[in-house]
């Protein structure tokens, strides 16, 4: 952790962390830093800040260091740190939503992240499920990594493992919708915590 100075903590630094936890419906409070979280992270050892640090940084109302932080955009939300925690503190959401809370305010310290999961979610929405050789195609161009994947690609078209055919499932509309809704449920949340933020 970074020595902070609590002394240049703001109202609005505390407003924006408590904004969060409340998005991700988690009450900061309810950790007392045992750190069975970080433990139990698989993604851990590449994180410039452990999930219990997330945390720690949230209650102490350190929202810059939190929106920086590269962890938010590695954590694969595998929820194995939201099963071990004794409080209940649901930490797989206070990632999501700081990672959410990191986009608005402009930062992508991880920005293939960005990319991929804005492209995943452009592909099953398009094609009612995802697509990998296209998703491929958009995230190598996209994030500029143009021959990535292009030894294993070759290699699974040639062995029948993919293919250049669209997927043509039945429900696509209604996979868009659903995707729709959650994405709006997302931002009604946000508005929600905003308020509840201000109130
Ligand atoms: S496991 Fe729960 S209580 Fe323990 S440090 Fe992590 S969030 Fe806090
Ligand atoms: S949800 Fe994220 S922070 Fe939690 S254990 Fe999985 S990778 Fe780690």
């Amino acid at each position: 952790m970074h020595a902070i100075d609590l002394s240049a903590i703001s109202d609005d630094s505390l407003k924006a962390c408590e904004s969060i936890a409340a998005e991700a419906g988690v009450d900061l409070k309810d950790c007392y830093q045992c750190g069975k979280c970080t433990a139990g992270c698989p993604l851990a050892d590449g994180m410039d800040l452990m999930p219990r640090e997330v945390i720690r940084y949230l209650q102490l109302g350190a929202i810059d260091v939190v929106l920086e932080a590269k962890t938010p955009w590695i954590c694969a939300q595998c929820v194995v740190c939201s099963s071990r925690c004794p409080q209940n503190v649901d930490i797989c959401s206070v990632m999501r939503a700081v990672r959410q809370a990191s986009k608005r305010a402009g930062n992508r310290p991880v920005p293939e992240a960005d990319i991929f999961d804005d492209e995943f979610i452009a592909n099953v929405r398009a094609q009612g499920v995802s697509n990998e050789q296209y998703l491929a195609a958009a995230y190598n161009i996209k994030s500029g990594h143009f021959m990535q994947d292009m030894g294993n690609a070759t290699r699974m078209l040639k062995r029948g493992m993919v293919g250049v055919a669209m997927h043509n499932i039945e429900g696509r509309a209604e996979v868009a919708a659903l995707i729709d809704r959650a994405l709006a449920a997302d931002a009604e949340r946000h508005a929600d915590a905003q308020k509840g933020g201000e109130a």
